[in-house]
């Protein structure tokens, strides 16, 4: 009887015609589709991008070289080696992260006692050959430069909601 009742509505064509109903609905509703890169999305202050380090406002590195970031790091991406800086104080003199290995799981930035590595909004980038995949250290602190107005906007947004 199933089978006949099934035979009969194909002969209807209905599921083409719900179909066809559907399609229709979507056709004449408001689109939601984004033009990017001419029209970009809303980004998060959590939002985990590429990393950068960061300077207190007289212009010195938060860094203080505790290797936090290298042990905590999942994928082994970063590589941090120090020394004794002339004004007494622990610094990095390499400060590497791959971001092929990256993952950008946010743990280094989670880890640090002096908010110096962080994850930017910044995305839209993208490597041809290898080698630029691994940034250094001068290239991280020239991204916290750059973005840092966002940044502590983007920590003092984040605090309010902990
Ligand atoms: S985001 Fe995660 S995987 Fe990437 S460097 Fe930081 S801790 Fe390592
Ligand atoms: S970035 Fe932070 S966690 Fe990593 S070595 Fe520097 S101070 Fe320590």
């Amino acid at each position: 009887m199933h089978a006949f009742v099934r035979f009969f509505k194909s002969l209807l064509l209905l599921e083409l015609l719900r179909g066809l109903l559907l399609t229709g609905r979507y056709l004449f509703a408001r689109k939601v589709t984004v033009q990017y890169p001419e029209d970009k999305t809303p980004l998060s202050p959590r939002f985990r991008g590429l990393h950068a380090l960061r300077r207190y406002p007289n212009g010195q590195e938060r860094c203080i070289a505790c290797k936090l970031c290298e042990s905590v790091c999942p994928a082994v991406a970063i590589t941090i080696e120090s020394a004794v800086a002339e004004d007494g104080t622990r610094r990095t003199t390499r400060y590497d992260i791959d971001l092929f290995k990256c993952i950008y799981c946010g743990f280094c930035e989670e880890s640090c006692p002096v908010d110096a590595i962080v994850e930017t909004r910044f995305f839209e980038y993208h490597f041809e050959e290898r080698g630029p995949h691994i940034i250094n250290k001068q290239q991280l602190l020239a991204m916290g430069d750059r973005f840092e107005a966002q940044i502590a906007a983007d920590r003092a947004a984040d605090a309010r909601y902990r």
